[in-house]
């Protein structure tokens, strides 16, 4: 019966994935009182499985998680008119380009900040803001050559906001991707010249303002599509303190490959060919079939 249930959560999670990952949210509403609310126009990352336990991820950190009673259940559909009941007993109601997600019957709603000892301002001061156009670009640069972990990958860096802010998760893989920055690449590896180009298309993209659709986007949530600049294929894993995910070509960033130390070795780099969520599915299920 708790095998059933189990099982349950992970086929509406797998659900889950399929409808949000990748998408921008166009709307996010949460009845219950909740410390942070996600925010319009960010992406949805990952959707975990804990138990009963249903958690969302945004690009930013923002996590929403809701635990589940015995006949509560997260409905998807494509118009809001199918909802039926569910339009108004919805705890929380997410909508992405063509799909709704809506929660019914959770114990539990309540969002929080993934935890990430980079992102905590208790633990450093924040670095200058990038989309502030009077930000000193030079100081940024200085930031990320004299980083204190010579070891940590240029990947990790430019989501620490003690370097500076900004830099949410999906731009992070379009910046290394235009970059031809290998993700792994060892910061101290880094010119002072690559940091110049990295630190100055980010600011600019930023102080745009200009909301890039999902479409234009080279390789976030394009796992297993072709690199619009090399035809290979775009891969995805997952990386760092934070365990975020990662998208990126591995034919084409090539700079500085091979400079990242041992532990950096991933884990869960998932195979070419497999959809993502297909990928997170099948092992979530191999892990219930080894803890029962
Ligand atoms: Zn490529």
């Amino acid at each position: 019966m708790i095998f059933a249930f189990v099982n349950t959560t992970q086929r509406q999670a797998a659900s889950l994935r399929v409808a949000l990952i990748g998408r921008r949210i166009l709307s996010c509403d949460i009845k219950n009182d909740v410390s942070i609310l996600p925010q319009v126009g960010r992406v949805v990352e990952e959707v975990r499985v804990y138990g009963r336990e249903i958690e969302i991820v945004w690009d930013d950190g923002v996590v929403l998680r809701t635990k589940m009673r015995i006949n509560g259940t997260w409905k998807i559909t494509q118009k809001s008119e199918r909802l039926g009941r569910a339009q108004n007993l919805g705890q929380v109601k997410i909508e992405v380009d063509g799909r709704i997600a809506v929660c019914v019957g959770a114990s539990e709603v309540e969002t929080h900040h993934d935890f990430d000892p980079k992102r905590h301002p208790i633990l450093g001061r924040h670095g200058p803001d990038l989309a502030d156009p009077t930000t000193d670009l030079e100081e940024c640069i200085s930031r990320i050559l004299s980083y204190e972990d010579a070891d940590a990958t240029i990947a990790e860096v430019l989501l620490d906001q003690r370097v500076m802010r900004g830099i949410g998760n999906v731009f992070r893989c379009e910046l290394l991707w235009s970059c031809e920055l290998h993700p792994w690449a060892k910061v101290s590896s880094l010119t002072r010249d690559e940091c110049r180009e990295l630190v100055g298309i980010a600011a600019e993209m930023l102080q745009s303002r200009i909301p890039q659709p999902d479409a234009t986007l080279a390789v976030y949530g394009r796992h297993g599509k072709s690199c619009q600049r090399c035809n290979g294929q775009v891969r995805v894993t997952h990386h760092g303190e934070a365990n975020r995910v990662l998208y990126w070509c591995a034919e084409c960033q090539v700079r500085h490959a091979g400079t990242s130390s041992s532990r950096y070795v991933t884990e869960h780099d998932t195979p070419p060919g497999v959809h993502p969520a297909e990928f997170i599915y099948l092992s979530e299920l191999e892990k219930t079939r080894k803890s029962g």
